[in-house]
This record gives C-alpha cells, sequence and structure tokens, in this order.
C-alpha cells in the first residue's frame, strides 16, 4: 500500500477501497494569507467543486476551502450508485407536490445523469463507470408497488429504461434468494466516487478556480454588501458564498445545521468474488427496500463493495467490517467467510423530508446538502445550478429552493437523540 492510500481522513472512519484504487490523488496547498474573490465556497466536495468549476469557467474569481482533503467527505467514500430520479419514487413526490412539480424535479434529476456522465467524458475522467442498478424488495408483499413504479416511471415520466423483475429473475440476477421482485434500470449506473473526485478538483484548479485543502471556515458573517470567512488559514472576503459542508457542518452556521442531520454508514469491500460468478453475474448496482437501506454492488475488479449498517450517534462501531460481514450473510451465506479488505464509514447529510436543502441562510450566502443519500449525482449537478444562479444563467436551482423542508425537531441540538428514536424504529419495523 502506498503512503496516499493510507492517508486516514480525520473526519470519517477506515481506509477505503477506493483510497487504494484511485491512482495518483494530488495535493492542494492550504490557504496562507487574506483573500478577496467574488464567490467563497466552504466545503470540497461534489457540491462546491463543481460551483468552483463552473464559476471560474465563466470568468468569476472564486475561492474554494476544504478542511481535510478532497474526498475525505461524503463524496470520495460513498456507494457511488447514480440512481435515476430523486430519493423518493416520483409518485411519492406527486402525492405532496402534484404531477407537475414532481416532472419537473424527475427531468431535473435525468439533467443531473446525463451532466455528470457528459463532464467525465469531456474532461476524460474515467470514473470506472459500469451500467445498470436494481432496486430490490426485500418483502413479498411489495410486489404491487414495484410493478406499478416501473409503469408509472415508463407512462407517466416517460422514462423507458426501467422494468420490472419478478421474483425469478431478481433472484437469478442478484444471485441471491432474500429477495422477492425489483425494477431493473439500465438507463444508470455505478462509479468509481474517488476518482470523480479527484478528476473534478483537477480540472476546477485548471479552470482558474483558486481551490485549498486543509483549511477550515471558523466563522462566517455578512456586513455592508460583504461576506467575510474566517479560515485556520487566513481571512476570505467576497460578495457571495456557498456553503458546501453537508453533513460535516459542524456548528460552522446554525441554520443549516438545524436542517442537516449526519447519519454514519459504512462500507464494506471484499475479496474478489473469483469463486462466485452468480453473485450480480450482470454487474448491477443493487439498493433494497429496507428504510435502513442495503446498498451493494461489484467492483471493476470483481469485489463486493457492500453498505448498509447506519448510526444514529457521532459514535463510530469498533469493528466496521464485523456488522458487514454479518449483512453479507444474511443476503449471501456462502460469503459467511469472505475476507473483507477495507471497511470504511462517512456521513449522509439528511433532512426531514430527505429532500435537498437549498437555502439563502444569510443575504448572499447560500448553503446546499442534505441529498440524504441520494447525492452523486444531485451534488454534482446543484454545485453546477448555483454557479449558474450566480451568473444569471439559468434558474433551475430555484426548483429545490421551493420545497419545503422543515428544520429537526428542537434544532441542532436535539435532533440526534429525536432522530435516534425514530429510526431504531424504523429499522426494527426493516426486520419484520
Ligand atoms: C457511506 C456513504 C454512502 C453513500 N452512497 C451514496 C450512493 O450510493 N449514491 C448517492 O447518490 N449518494 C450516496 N451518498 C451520499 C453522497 O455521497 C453525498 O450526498 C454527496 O457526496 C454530498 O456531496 P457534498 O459535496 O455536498 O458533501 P461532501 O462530499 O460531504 O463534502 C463536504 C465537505 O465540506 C468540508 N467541510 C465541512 N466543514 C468545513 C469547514 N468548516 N471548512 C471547510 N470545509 C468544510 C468537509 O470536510 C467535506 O469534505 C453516500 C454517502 C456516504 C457517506
Amino acid at each position: 500500500m502506498t503512503l496516499q492510500a493510507a492517508w486516514q481522513s480525520p473526519i470519517a472512519p477506515g481506509i477505503s477501497w477506493y483510497q487504494a484504487t484511485s491512482g495518483e490523488r494530488p495535493t492542494y496547498p492550504a490557504l496562507d494569507g487574506s483573500k478577496s474573490c467574488d464567490v467563497a465556497i466552504v466545503g470540497g466536495g461534489y457540491t462546491g467543486l463543481q460551483a468552483a468549476y463552473t464559476l471560474a469557467k465563466a470568468g468569476v474569481s472564486v475561492v474554494l476551502i476544504e478542511a481535510c482533503r478532497f474526498g475525505d467527505g461524503a463524496s470520495g467514500r460513498n456507494g457511488g450508485q447514480l440512481g435515476t430520479g430523486q430519493r423518493w419514487w416520483p409518485e411519492e413526490i406527486e402525492e405532496k407536490i402534484g404531477y407537475e412539480r414532481s416532472k419537473a424535479l424527475f427531468d431535473l434529476a435525468e439533467g443531473a445523469k446525463h451532466y455528470l456522465l457528459d463532464f467525465a467524458t469531456d474532461h476524460q475522467i474515467d470514473m470506472d463507470y459500469m451500467p445498470g442498478q436494481m432496486n430490490v424488495a426485500h418483502k413479498r408483499g411489495y410486489k404491487r408497488s414495484y410493478y406499478e413504479n416501473a409503469e408509472i416511471a415508463a407512462f407517466r415520466y416517460g422514462y423507458r429504461h426501467a422494468r420490472f423483475m419478478d421474483e425469478e429473475e431478481t433472484q437469478q440476477r442478484l444471485g441471491s434468494k432474500r429477495y422477492y421482485c425489483g425494477v431493473l434500470d439500465t438507463g444508470t449506473g455505478h462509479i468509481h466516487p474517488l476518482k470523480l473526485m479527484v478528476g473534478l478538483a483537477r480540472v476546477a484548479a485548471d479552470a482558474g478556480a483558486q481551490i485549498f485543502e486543509m483549511t477550515k471556515a471558523t466563522a462566517i458573517r455578512q456586513s455592508g454588501g460583504k461576506i467575510t470567512i474566517d479560515t485556520t488559514g487566513g481571512q476570505i472576503t467576497a460578495d457571495r458564498a456557498l456553503i458546501a459542508c453537508d453533513a460535516y457542518i459542524g456548528n460552522l452556521e446554525p441554520v443549516t445545521a438545524s436542517h442537516i442531520m449526519p447519519i454514519r454508514s459504512f462500507i464494506g469491500a471484499t475479496a474478489p468474488l473469483d469463486d462466485h460468478p452468480d453473485i450480480l453475474s450482470g454487474g448491477e448496482a443493487v439498493a433494497d427496500s429496507r428504510f435502513v437501506v442495503r446498498y451493494f454492488r461489484k467492483s471493476k475488479d470483481g469485489r463486493l463493495l457492500f453498505g448498509g449498517r447506519e448510526a444514529y450517534t457521532a459514535d463510530n462501531p469498533r469493528d466496521i467490517s464485523q456488522h458487514i460481514r454479518r449483512q453479507i450473510a444474511e443476503i449471501y451465506p456462502a460469503l459467511k467467510d469472505i475476507e473483507i479488505t477495507h471497511a470504511w464509514g462517512g456521513s449522509v447529510g439528511i433532512t426531514m423530508p430527505r429532500e435537498p436543502f437549498v437555502r439563502e441562510v444569510m443575504p448572499g450566502v447560500t448553503s446546499i446538502g442534505g441529498y440524504s443519500g441520494h447525492g452523486v449525482m444531485l451534488s454534482n449537478y446543484c454545485g453546477k445550478l448555483y454557479a449558474e444562479s450566480v451568473i444569471g444563467k439559468s434558474a433551475d436551482l430555484d426548483q429545490f429552493k421551493s420545497l419545503d423542508i422543515p428544520a429537526f425537531p428542537g434544532g441542532a441540538a436535539m435532533r440526534s437523540p429525536l432522530l435516534f428514536l425514530a429510526l431504531t424504529w424504523f429499522a426494527l419495523r426493516d426486520k419484520f
């Protein structure tokens, strides 16, 4: 293992398989001294770096700071599944906000998917894209809703890439008897998230964005039409600012902190499954119907990358791989003794309704995050849309701004204990 692969994120547990396989991961300098610019960005995940890239490309002067290294947050450590649409099925969103807005959000997510794939191609970022995704039901009783989901996608939302799978096909594609039906989506796929991050940082820097690692914002305030950000490396003064810290917001900005809650999610990578050609033989990624979703897929080199266990406290489990192994064995009993070569975790930013949080939290300062486990394509796109709103090119970000995202009851201080109770209940319910 190289030194680089052994880098331990200061904000997330474990060294990921992505780190071991992302190739060269260049470092960027820390901020050293004061800066002034048009737009300052706090947080260097997909959201922040896409905004920085799009702004710099348009000739806007932009300074971005990242508290750790690019990829140490969720963007470099996630499950890599793009999915389709929003976090909820369109018919569920439709019940809340009606067909027209639901369709607009669905189309926006399709735009996000195409943007990301084109972005990677245009900038020669090889992010190991593999096509195919399956949403699968862990209870027999879900058959009707899965069937209808594929029909609604096709006939109400014009999405022709998804179709229902019966029990036999689902089990054959998964190589597991634990699921009873599913929807096969050939219009999406999965990626190596850290390879995308490494490429994105390079592209943003090449476009002229001033990007800094190991530089933490400690305070942000607005006065007299200017934004001032105190950081560990100097002060930044800007006309506008974007807070793109998602689950890692801490106590930097209270409105964001009371609307986005961090939930720990953990992933394990097994040794290559050479002796199990029946498992995910088509190479699709999988997300299941549990409230505490299990998500898994095979890597390009044939490992099972399995994510699932969530924790609602700030603590990390002592041995991540032990929990992951138990969940893998439930689905794939033949893998009960498989070696887990890498195990890691990260924080997913969720909101109360599990829809993205986009809000102007003080004049000139926008905060974006809370993609609720569906942020790989949406965060990239929201960063771009934020930049386009600044330069007056598009108002599409307003579709997210207009979503009704309430604060967690009791604000930042109470959200964890209350949510812990609620989510523990849902996790229990998944079992019966
Ligand atoms: C284990 C896991 C699995 C996931 N799987 C999937 C999946 O399969 N599909 C999917 O769509 N989504 C998934 N997600 C969610 C997805 O990764 C996120 O929605 C997305 O990466 C959010 O990007 P971001 O740029 O908004 O936030 P992040 O990538 O988390 O970046 C925020 C950055 O802000 C920095 N920061 C915070 N505070 C400060 C400060 N004060 N000063 C400077 N910098 C600061 C942090 O260090 C961090 O790097 C998963 C997430 C996790 C953790």
